[in-house]
Protein backbone atom coordinates (compact mmCIF):
# COMPACT_ATOMS: atom_id res chain seq x y z
CA UNK A 1 0.00 0.00 0.00
CA UNK A 2 1.35 3.23 -1.12
CA UNK A 3 1.93 5.87 2.25
CA UNK A 4 1.54 9.76 1.55
CA UNK A 5 3.68 10.73 4.05
CA UNK A 6 3.58 14.78 3.22
CA UNK A 7 -0.29 14.92 2.57
CA UNK A 8 -0.90 12.74 5.91
CA UNK A 9 1.06 15.68 8.03
CA UNK A 10 0.41 18.49 6.46
CA UNK A 11 -3.32 18.07 6.15
CA UNK A 12 -3.83 19.59 3.46
CA UNK A 13 -6.65 17.71 1.82
CA UNK A 14 -9.12 18.25 4.46
CA UNK A 15 -11.90 15.65 4.51
CA UNK A 16 -15.58 16.00 6.76
CA UNK A 17 -15.25 13.59 9.62
CA UNK A 18 -11.49 12.50 9.25
CA UNK A 19 -9.21 13.65 11.97
CA UNK A 20 -6.57 15.90 10.22
CA UNK A 21 -3.35 14.01 10.88
CA UNK A 22 -5.07 10.75 9.04
CA UNK A 23 -6.24 12.68 6.21
CA UNK A 24 -3.76 11.41 3.28
CA UNK A 25 -3.79 7.80 4.48
CA UNK A 26 -7.67 7.98 4.60
CA UNK A 27 -7.55 9.52 0.77
CA UNK A 28 -5.13 6.59 0.08
CA UNK A 29 -7.20 3.89 1.99
CA UNK A 30 -10.48 5.43 0.46
CA UNK A 31 -9.71 5.61 -3.16
CA UNK A 32 -8.03 2.08 -3.02
CA UNK A 33 -11.33 0.58 -1.91
CA UNK A 34 -13.94 3.03 -3.32
CA UNK A 35 -15.94 1.24 -6.13
CA UNK A 36 -18.62 1.61 -8.49
CA UNK A 37 -21.56 -0.07 -7.59
CA UNK A 38 -24.97 1.77 -9.67
CA UNK A 39 -25.45 3.61 -12.63
CA UNK A 40 -28.55 4.82 -12.74
CA UNK A 41 -30.31 7.29 -15.55
CA UNK A 42 -33.07 9.58 -15.08
CA UNK A 43 -34.50 10.48 -18.33
CA UNK A 44 -35.86 13.76 -18.41
CA UNK A 45 -37.60 15.17 -21.52
CA UNK A 46 -34.92 15.73 -24.30
CA UNK A 47 -32.03 14.42 -22.02
CA UNK A 48 -30.95 12.34 -19.57
CA UNK A 49 -29.58 12.92 -16.22
CA UNK A 50 -27.16 10.02 -14.98
CA UNK A 51 -26.01 9.14 -11.47
CA UNK A 52 -23.19 6.82 -10.58
CA UNK A 53 -23.44 5.92 -7.00
CA UNK A 54 -20.16 4.15 -4.95
CA UNK A 55 -19.83 1.50 -1.93
CA UNK A 56 -18.83 4.61 -0.15
CA UNK A 57 -22.26 6.65 -0.11
CA UNK A 58 -20.55 9.13 -2.74
CA UNK A 59 -22.50 9.92 -5.56
CA UNK A 60 -21.92 11.75 -9.08
CA UNK A 61 -23.97 13.38 -11.82
CA UNK A 62 -23.23 14.36 -15.06
CA UNK A 63 -25.71 15.32 -18.25
CA UNK A 64 -26.18 13.65 -21.42
CA UNK A 65 -27.96 15.55 -24.32
CA UNK A 66 -28.06 15.73 -28.02
CA UNK A 67 -29.01 11.63 -28.00
CA UNK A 68 -32.68 10.58 -28.26
CA UNK A 69 -32.83 10.41 -24.83
CA UNK A 70 -34.37 6.90 -24.50
CA UNK A 71 -31.44 5.40 -26.48
CA UNK A 72 -29.04 7.43 -24.73
CA UNK A 73 -30.54 5.64 -21.18
CA UNK A 74 -30.05 2.71 -22.51
CA UNK A 75 -26.80 3.05 -23.84
CA UNK A 76 -25.27 4.32 -20.53
CA UNK A 77 -27.19 1.60 -18.49
CA UNK A 78 -25.02 -0.88 -20.76
CA UNK A 79 -21.77 0.54 -20.37
CA UNK A 80 -22.31 0.00 -16.82
CA UNK A 81 -20.90 -3.46 -17.24
CA UNK A 82 -17.48 -1.60 -17.93
CA UNK A 83 -17.96 0.39 -14.82
CA UNK A 84 -19.38 -1.91 -12.40
CA UNK A 85 -16.32 -2.38 -9.54
CA UNK A 86 -13.87 0.09 -11.00
CA UNK A 87 -12.55 2.60 -9.11
CA UNK A 88 -14.44 5.87 -10.15
CA UNK A 89 -11.30 8.70 -9.71
CA UNK A 90 -9.16 6.54 -12.35
CA UNK A 91 -10.87 8.70 -14.82
CA UNK A 92 -8.61 8.87 -17.45
CA UNK A 93 -8.53 4.96 -17.41
CA UNK A 94 -12.64 4.82 -17.53
CA UNK A 95 -12.73 7.25 -20.38
CA UNK A 96 -10.50 5.19 -21.98
CA UNK A 97 -12.39 1.98 -21.10
CA UNK A 98 -15.77 3.63 -22.78
CA UNK A 99 -13.63 4.71 -25.58
CA UNK A 100 -11.84 1.83 -26.70
CA UNK A 101 -14.19 -0.36 -25.51
CA UNK A 102 -15.58 -0.97 -29.38
CA UNK A 103 -13.81 -0.03 -32.10
CA UNK A 104 -16.67 -0.15 -34.64
CA UNK A 105 -18.28 2.44 -32.24
CA UNK A 106 -15.68 4.38 -31.48
CA UNK A 107 -16.02 8.01 -31.63
CA UNK A 108 -19.84 8.52 -32.86
CA UNK A 109 -21.69 11.06 -31.41
CA UNK A 110 -24.31 8.85 -29.52
CA UNK A 111 -21.06 7.35 -27.63
CA UNK A 112 -19.66 10.61 -26.68
CA UNK A 113 -22.58 12.25 -25.50
CA UNK A 114 -22.86 9.63 -23.27
CA UNK A 115 -19.32 9.11 -22.09
CA UNK A 116 -19.46 12.72 -21.30
CA UNK A 117 -22.03 12.25 -19.21
CA UNK A 118 -20.40 9.41 -17.04
CA UNK A 119 -17.06 11.31 -17.25
CA UNK A 120 -18.37 14.47 -15.61
CA UNK A 121 -19.97 12.32 -12.84
CA UNK A 122 -16.50 10.65 -11.93
CA UNK A 123 -15.23 14.07 -11.66
CA UNK A 124 -18.04 15.02 -9.42
CA UNK A 125 -17.65 11.94 -7.25
CA UNK A 126 -13.70 12.56 -7.19
CA UNK A 127 -13.88 15.91 -6.25
CA UNK A 128 -16.40 15.00 -3.67
CA UNK A 129 -14.09 12.56 -2.05
CA UNK A 130 -11.23 15.01 -1.83
CA UNK A 131 -13.47 17.56 -0.65
CA UNK A 132 -12.65 20.35 -3.36
CA UNK A 133 -14.39 21.64 -6.26
CA UNK A 134 -13.29 19.78 -9.79
CA UNK A 135 -11.58 22.87 -11.26
CA UNK A 136 -9.50 22.59 -8.40
CA UNK A 137 -8.96 18.88 -9.37
CA UNK A 138 -7.83 20.51 -13.20
CA UNK A 139 -5.05 22.67 -12.13
CA UNK A 140 -6.88 25.55 -10.11
CA UNK A 141 -8.81 28.61 -11.10
CA UNK A 142 -6.77 30.65 -13.69
CA UNK A 143 -9.42 33.25 -13.55
CA UNK A 144 -11.29 35.48 -10.90
CA UNK A 145 -14.53 35.05 -13.06
CA UNK A 146 -15.84 33.72 -16.37
CA UNK A 147 -17.08 35.83 -18.97
CA UNK A 148 -20.55 34.33 -20.81
CA UNK A 149 -22.92 35.32 -23.14
CA UNK A 150 -25.73 36.42 -23.83
CA UNK A 151 -25.73 39.55 -21.98
CA UNK A 152 -26.27 43.13 -22.14
CA UNK A 153 -22.67 43.68 -23.51
CA UNK A 154 -22.52 40.13 -25.67
CA UNK A 155 -24.90 39.29 -27.99
CA UNK A 156 -24.99 36.46 -30.71
CA UNK A 157 -26.91 36.65 -33.96
CA UNK A 158 -27.56 33.82 -36.17
CA UNK A 159 -28.74 32.50 -39.71
CA UNK A 160 -31.00 30.13 -40.93
CA UNK A 161 -30.78 28.19 -44.46
CA UNK A 162 -29.90 30.90 -47.15
CA UNK A 163 -30.08 30.12 -50.90
CA UNK A 164 -27.15 31.40 -52.91
CA UNK A 165 -27.78 34.22 -53.64
CA UNK A 166 -25.65 37.57 -54.81
CA UNK A 167 -29.25 39.41 -54.52
CA UNK A 168 -28.76 42.33 -51.89
CA UNK A 169 -32.11 41.71 -50.35
CA UNK A 170 -31.15 38.25 -49.07
CA UNK A 171 -27.71 40.13 -47.94
CA UNK A 172 -28.77 42.74 -46.70
CA UNK A 173 -30.82 41.81 -43.60
CA UNK A 174 -28.13 39.81 -42.50
CA UNK A 175 -25.81 42.52 -42.42
CA UNK A 176 -28.24 44.97 -40.66
CA UNK A 177 -29.07 42.68 -38.41
CA UNK A 178 -25.14 42.86 -36.86
CA UNK A 179 -24.79 46.41 -37.80
CA UNK A 180 -28.02 46.96 -34.85
CA UNK A 181 -26.43 44.86 -32.49
CA UNK A 182 -22.92 46.42 -32.35
CA UNK A 183 -24.88 50.04 -31.84
CA UNK A 184 -26.57 48.10 -29.04
CA UNK A 185 -24.02 46.96 -27.12
CA UNK A 186 -21.63 49.98 -28.15
CA UNK A 187 -17.68 50.25 -29.03
CA UNK A 188 -16.87 47.74 -25.62
CA UNK A 189 -19.68 45.10 -26.40
CA UNK A 190 -19.14 42.22 -28.20
CA UNK A 191 -21.38 41.24 -31.51
CA UNK A 192 -21.07 37.49 -32.36
CA UNK A 193 -23.02 35.71 -35.80
CA UNK A 194 -23.56 32.17 -35.62
CA UNK A 195 -24.03 30.97 -39.94
CA UNK A 196 -24.84 27.28 -38.30
CA UNK A 197 -23.25 25.98 -41.53
CA UNK A 198 -26.42 26.74 -43.02
CA UNK A 199 -24.95 29.98 -45.64
CA UNK A 200 -23.08 28.39 -48.74
CA UNK A 201 -19.43 29.43 -48.89
CA UNK A 202 -19.53 32.02 -51.51
CA UNK A 203 -22.36 33.91 -49.79
CA UNK A 204 -20.87 33.54 -46.56
CA UNK A 205 -17.82 35.15 -47.80
CA UNK A 206 -19.85 37.99 -49.48
CA UNK A 207 -21.90 38.24 -46.26
CA UNK A 208 -17.90 37.82 -44.15
CA UNK A 209 -16.54 40.63 -46.16
CA UNK A 210 -19.37 42.74 -45.95
CA UNK A 211 -20.16 43.16 -41.80
CA UNK A 212 -16.50 43.85 -41.50
CA UNK A 213 -16.61 47.50 -40.58
CA UNK A 214 -18.79 45.69 -37.24
CA UNK A 215 -15.70 43.93 -35.71
CA UNK A 216 -17.74 41.05 -34.80
CA UNK A 217 -15.80 38.71 -32.11
CA UNK A 218 -16.56 35.81 -34.31
CA UNK A 219 -18.58 34.17 -36.92
CA UNK A 220 -19.69 30.74 -35.89
CA UNK A 221 -20.19 27.13 -38.06
CA UNK A 222 -19.70 29.49 -41.35
CA UNK A 223 -19.00 25.99 -42.77
CA UNK A 224 -20.46 22.65 -42.14
CA UNK A 225 -18.05 21.08 -39.64
CA UNK A 226 -15.66 19.06 -40.43
CA UNK A 227 -14.90 19.81 -44.05
CA UNK A 228 -11.65 21.34 -43.80
CA UNK A 229 -11.67 22.31 -47.75
CA UNK A 230 -14.34 24.47 -47.24
CA UNK A 231 -13.25 26.32 -43.98
CA UNK A 232 -9.73 26.86 -45.67
CA UNK A 233 -11.30 28.08 -48.94
CA UNK A 234 -13.28 30.75 -46.64
CA UNK A 235 -10.07 31.23 -44.52
CA UNK A 236 -8.38 32.59 -47.42
CA UNK A 237 -11.08 35.30 -48.50
CA UNK A 238 -12.62 37.00 -44.82
CA UNK A 239 -10.85 38.48 -42.19
CA UNK A 240 -13.05 37.96 -39.58
CA UNK A 241 -12.46 35.62 -36.73
CA UNK A 242 -13.64 32.28 -37.34
CA UNK A 243 -15.22 29.89 -34.99
CA UNK A 244 -16.54 26.10 -34.70
CA UNK A 245 -16.45 23.41 -32.47
CA UNK A 246 -19.52 22.54 -31.17
CA UNK A 247 -20.17 19.45 -33.36
CA UNK A 248 -16.87 18.39 -33.53
CA UNK A 249 -16.22 15.59 -31.13
CA UNK A 250 -12.35 14.78 -29.17
CA UNK A 251 -9.29 16.50 -29.60
CA UNK A 252 -8.96 14.05 -33.24
CA UNK A 253 -11.93 16.29 -34.55
CA UNK A 254 -10.50 19.81 -33.26
CA UNK A 255 -6.69 19.00 -33.98
CA UNK A 256 -6.89 19.29 -38.09
CA UNK A 257 -8.77 23.07 -37.77
CA UNK A 258 -5.80 24.23 -35.43
CA UNK A 259 -2.88 22.08 -37.92
CA UNK A 260 -4.78 23.52 -40.82
CA UNK A 261 -4.81 27.36 -38.78
CA UNK A 262 -8.29 28.05 -40.09
CA UNK A 263 -10.25 28.83 -36.94
CA UNK A 264 -9.30 31.60 -34.50
CA UNK A 265 -11.75 30.30 -31.90
CA UNK A 266 -12.43 26.69 -30.85
CA UNK A 267 -16.00 26.28 -29.21
CA UNK A 268 -15.96 22.76 -27.94
CA UNK A 269 -19.16 20.88 -25.89
CA UNK A 270 -18.71 19.39 -22.48
CA UNK A 271 -21.45 17.37 -23.14
CA UNK A 272 -20.44 16.58 -26.91
CA UNK A 273 -16.73 16.55 -27.00
CA UNK A 274 -16.32 13.69 -24.40
CA UNK A 275 -17.03 15.50 -21.20
CA UNK A 276 -14.51 17.53 -18.63
CA UNK A 277 -11.67 15.02 -19.66
CA UNK A 278 -11.88 15.66 -23.38
CA UNK A 279 -12.80 19.54 -23.05
CA UNK A 280 -9.56 19.92 -20.94
CA UNK A 281 -7.37 18.21 -23.31
CA UNK A 282 -8.57 20.22 -26.29
CA UNK A 283 -7.86 23.34 -24.23
CA UNK A 284 -4.86 22.34 -24.24
CA UNK A 285 -3.96 21.28 -27.91
CA UNK A 286 -5.10 25.28 -28.63
CA UNK A 287 -2.72 26.56 -26.12
CA UNK A 288 -0.71 24.91 -27.94
CA UNK A 289 -1.82 27.15 -31.13
CA UNK A 290 -2.66 30.57 -28.78
CA UNK A 291 -6.21 29.69 -29.82
CA UNK A 292 -8.82 30.40 -27.16
CA UNK A 293 -12.41 28.82 -26.13
CA UNK A 294 -15.53 29.71 -26.58
CA UNK A 295 -17.13 26.94 -25.65
CA UNK A 296 -20.86 26.00 -26.41
CA UNK A 297 -23.30 24.99 -24.24
CA UNK A 298 -27.09 24.18 -24.35
CA UNK A 299 -26.95 22.04 -21.73
CA UNK A 300 -28.74 22.36 -18.46
CA UNK A 301 -27.33 24.13 -14.91
CA UNK A 302 -25.71 20.74 -14.66
CA UNK A 303 -23.54 20.12 -17.54
CA UNK A 304 -22.81 23.81 -17.89
CA UNK A 305 -21.61 23.47 -14.76
CA UNK A 306 -19.43 20.78 -15.77
CA UNK A 307 -18.04 22.91 -18.35
CA UNK A 308 -17.57 26.21 -16.25
CA UNK A 309 -14.93 23.97 -13.83
CA UNK A 310 -13.43 23.22 -17.02
CA UNK A 311 -13.24 27.54 -18.41
CA UNK A 312 -12.43 27.86 -14.76
CA UNK A 313 -9.00 26.12 -15.39
CA UNK A 314 -7.73 26.94 -18.76
CA UNK A 315 -5.46 29.69 -19.68
CA UNK A 316 -7.03 30.40 -22.83
CA UNK A 317 -10.52 31.37 -22.63
CA UNK A 318 -12.71 34.48 -24.30
CA UNK A 319 -16.61 33.88 -23.83
CA UNK A 320 -18.76 30.73 -22.43
CA UNK A 321 -22.20 30.22 -23.71
CA UNK A 322 -25.12 30.35 -20.98
CA UNK A 323 -28.54 30.33 -21.40
CA UNK A 324 -30.80 30.04 -18.14
CA UNK A 325 -33.05 26.80 -18.47
CA UNK A 326 -36.27 27.70 -15.41
CA UNK A 327 -37.79 24.45 -15.62
CA UNK A 328 -34.58 21.98 -15.25
CA UNK A 329 -33.74 25.34 -12.64
CA UNK A 330 -36.28 23.86 -10.64
CA UNK A 331 -34.19 20.90 -9.32
CA UNK A 332 -30.96 21.55 -10.33
CA UNK A 333 -29.06 23.79 -7.97
CA UNK A 334 -25.32 24.86 -8.89
CA UNK A 335 -23.24 27.03 -7.05
CA UNK A 336 -22.08 30.25 -9.51
CA UNK A 337 -24.43 32.91 -9.73
CA UNK A 338 -24.39 35.47 -12.49
CA UNK A 339 -23.09 39.17 -12.46
CA UNK A 340 -22.39 41.50 -15.13
CA UNK A 341 -22.40 39.66 -18.08
CA UNK A 342 -20.29 36.90 -15.89
CA UNK A 343 -20.41 34.22 -13.41
CA UNK A 344 -18.21 33.16 -10.66
CA UNK A 345 -16.04 30.12 -10.40
CA UNK A 346 -17.89 27.53 -9.22
CA UNK A 347 -18.09 26.70 -5.55
CA UNK A 348 -18.95 23.74 -3.91
CA UNK A 349 -17.45 20.04 -4.08
CA UNK A 350 -16.91 18.31 -6.80
CA UNK A 351 -19.19 19.54 -9.82
CA UNK A 352 -21.03 21.62 -6.70
CA UNK A 353 -24.68 20.91 -7.94
CA UNK A 354 -27.63 19.69 -5.92
CA UNK A 355 -30.02 17.72 -7.91
CA UNK A 356 -33.50 17.60 -6.10
CA UNK A 357 -34.49 14.16 -7.48
CA UNK A 358 -38.34 14.36 -5.79
CA UNK A 359 -38.60 17.25 -7.71
CA UNK A 360 -37.10 15.92 -10.90
CA UNK A 361 -39.19 13.16 -11.29
CA UNK A 362 -42.29 15.16 -10.01
CA UNK A 363 -41.57 17.25 -13.21
CA UNK A 364 -40.98 13.86 -15.75
CA UNK A 365 -44.46 12.82 -14.85
CA UNK A 366 -45.32 15.60 -16.99
CA UNK A 367 -47.87 13.48 -19.47
CA UNK A 368 -48.15 16.85 -21.87
CA UNK A 369 -44.62 16.05 -23.05
CA UNK A 370 -43.23 13.93 -26.07
CA UNK A 371 -39.56 13.75 -27.05
CA UNK A 372 -40.03 14.19 -31.04
CA UNK A 373 -36.94 15.07 -33.26
CA UNK A 374 -35.91 18.18 -34.14
CA UNK A 375 -36.60 17.65 -38.07
CA UNK A 376 -34.22 18.62 -40.97
CA UNK A 377 -34.35 22.39 -41.45
CA UNK A 378 -35.93 23.53 -45.55
CA UNK A 379 -34.48 25.53 -48.10
CA UNK A 380 -36.65 28.21 -50.03
CA UNK A 381 -37.95 25.69 -52.23
CA UNK A 382 -38.46 22.78 -50.17
CA UNK A 383 -35.11 20.88 -50.44
CA UNK A 384 -33.39 20.04 -47.46
CA UNK A 385 -30.33 22.77 -46.23
CA UNK A 386 -27.12 22.01 -43.97
CA UNK A 387 -27.98 23.46 -40.61
MG1 LIG B 1 -23.65 27.31 -32.87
Amino acid sequence: MMTVGAASSSGFLAMPGVAEESVGESVTARTSSIRITRLTPHVFRDRVYVNVGTNHGIGGWGEIKGVVPSVAAALATSMFELLDGQNPTRIEHLWQTLYRAERNQRGGAFMLHCIAGIDMALWDITGKLWGVPVHRLLGGPTRDRIRIYPSAKAVKLGSGPQPLSGNPADIQPLVQSVRDARERVGPDGAVMFDAHSAIPPAMLIQFANAIEPYDVLFLEEPAVTGNIEVFRRIRDSVTVPLAAGERDRTIWGILPYLTEGVLDIVQPDCGYTGGISQMKKIATLAEAFTVPLAPHCTQSYLGMTASFHVAAAVPHLLIHESYDDELCAKFIHPQWTKQDGHVTIPDGTGLGVDVDVTQMNKLTADPSYKYRWRGPKYSRDGSIADY
